[in-house]
């Protein structure tokens, strides 16, 4: 038995036939068209490559907001896919069944099934990178709440902070994502482009203004989830998980190991093809 993956990216979409125990069989990966019809088209054509007899279901791990509950695509970032009925349209060509959730929730699902947070049954994760994702894992579950929980990218962590996509000012979005990130080195000074090591390297204001929130952001998700741990993930979460040393948490009350993500780009795919065996069972 196997399932079809796919982690839509910012800049390139993942593909991949993953198995029960959350090997990747096959994969590939093609840059993201910017236009969610082109997406759609070209999604129906890989999962006629990927699918054989062993095939159950697709999962897709979507850039924006999902409803858990309904699978229904809400608003999206880079590529708003809440345009069409794209679950639907991909299960009427490829006659499989087809999930849908938000990215960080199925980057958090194999972390929890294979990587950083095997064998634990709470857990929270950021996925930094354009943005900041988040999901919770709770019980060994995955946790939807009322439908959109896990929106962690979205805690207050300055209140006269930079305006945020959802409407309100100083979101942990706003100040410790990669997009953010660029903001603190222009207004460090420093040139553009400065790498995230020779960054590392220095007490550049630039790290405490990316980094001091950061904290603030997981003291608020740990007060308020009690996670055993959280993980950092994303393409910028080891270099974030690095620079936290420096910013320990000052309150005895929200202690909790905070761990870089295990398993690399490929937490996406892995996580929406195990999703999706598990939800067509
Ligand atoms: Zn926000």
């Amino acid at each position: 038995m196997n399932a079809i993956g796919i982690d839509i990216g910012g800049t390139h979409t993942r593909t991949a036939r993953v198995s029960e125990d959350g090997r990747i069989l096959a994969h590939r990966s093609f840059a993201t068209p910017r236009d969610a019809r082109a997406l759609l088209t070209a999604l129906i054509g890989e999962a006629a490559i990927f699918a054989d007899a062993d095939t159950r279901a697709i999962g897709i791990g979507i850039p924006g907001r999902v409803d858990g509950r309904t699978g229904k695509i809400l608003s999206g970032g880079f590529i708003d896919l809440s345009v069409l009925p794209l679950a639907d349209e991909l299960n009427r060509a490829s006659q499989l069944p087809v999930f849908t959730d938000n990215d960080a929730n199925m980057a958090l699902a194999a972390e929890a099934r294979l990587g950083a947070a095997r064998n634990l049954a709470d857990a929270a994760m950021l996925t930094i990178g354009t943005g900041i994702g988040g999901a919770i894992l709770s019980g060994g579950r995955i946790f939807h709440g009322g439908g959109l929980a896990g929106q962690l990218g979205h805690i207050t962590v300055k209140a006269d902070g930079h305006l945020c996509n959802c409407g309100r000012t100083g979101c942990l979005e706003t100040e410790s994502s990669g997009t953010a990130l660029q903001r603190h080195i222009a207004e460090a000074g420093l040139p553009k482009g400065t790498i995230i090591e020779t960054l590392l390297a220095s007490n550049s204001a630039a790290v405490a203004a990316w980094i001091a929130p950061l904290r603030a952001g997981i003291d608020s998700l740990v007060a308020a989830f009690g996670p055993e741990i959280v993980i950092l993930g994303g393409g910028l979460g080891a270099s974030a998980f690095k620079a936290l040393d420096r910013f320990p948490s000052v309150s005895p009350w929200f202690q909790c190991r905070v761990v870089a993500a295990e398993l690399s780009d490929e937490a996406g795919v892995i996580g929406a093809g195990l999703s999706a065996l598990e939800r067509s069972r």
